[in-house]
């Protein structure tokens, strides 16, 4: 049973003869550490047996009414518990943007899992290396969640008037987004005013007065012909 203790060896170690519970497993559940206490049963499956509050409450030797099984079915089963432990690592808080699992925050307008890197941005860089601030600054979730609309942005008529349709769009459904936003409106791309190459307004480069928008080659000949 050694390999599976490092992660609640105070609760685990109590459990050595002929006892019951062989694995613990974690999930993230609401934003809480969750644990559950599974024990093997005979035919070697797993059953959860108590979880959360009651779990961290045990002392260990304690066991939790459940019929002890033998030592030699304990020992038989031993490969199970490494298999919980391998899943429960899999089941931990990620990242909803990047996938990463460490050093991880809460958005603070739809309580999602994001990495915690802010303190990544460089000021006036405009780069795009930081989930946490992408998802504040690229989304209408928390563009939404800042202006106290009320109700669900997915169906907000104030974040509908607030962007023209391809921003609407993209802010809705770029990937800097937990969820997107369904059934997006259609609209006709941007093009250039000059070269009428098509812009993507929420991915490139471009500058724009009134109604006309250039690419970022077009803007950089303007701005070289002092336009
Ligand atoms: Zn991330
Ligand atoms: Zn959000
Ligand atoms: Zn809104
Ligand atoms: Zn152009």
């Amino acid at each position: 049973m050694e390999g599976q203790r490092p992660r609640f060896g105070s609760l685990a170690q109590g459990f050595h003869f002929g006892l019951v519970i062989l694995a613990l497993d974690q999930a993230a559940l609401g934003g809480h550490r969750y644990a559950a206490l599974s024990r093997v049963t005979p035919t070697g499956g797993h059953a959860v047996v108590a979880s959360s509050a009651r779990v961290l409450g045990l002392r260990s030797g304690v066991t939790i009414g459940v019929s002890p099984v033998s030592r030699s079915a304990c020992m038989s089963a031993k490969k199970k518990p490494a298999k919980a432990k391998r899943s429960s690592r899999a089941r931990g808080p990620r990242c909803g943007l990047c996938g990463k699992s460490t050093k991880l925050t809460k958005t603070e307008c739809c309580g999602n899992w994001v990495c915690d890197d802010e303190h990544k941005y460089i000021m006036f860089s405009y780069a795009r290396n930081s989930c946490r601030r992408n998802h504040r600054r690229y989304t209408l979730c928390a563009y939404h969640h800042v202006e106290g609309h009320p109700g669900d942005w997915k169906d907000c008529p104030k974040c509908r008037k607030s962007f023209e349709t391809e921003m609407y769009v993209w802010y809705g459904t770029n990937q800097y987004n937990f969820e997107k936003l369904p059934n997006p409106p259609e609209y006709e791309p941007t093009h250039c005013a000059d070269c009428g190459q098509v812009i993507r307004l929420g991915e490139d480069g471009h500058s724009e007065q009134g109604e006309n928008y250039w690419c970022q080659k077009c803007s950089a000949r303007r701005m070289r012909d002092g336009q």
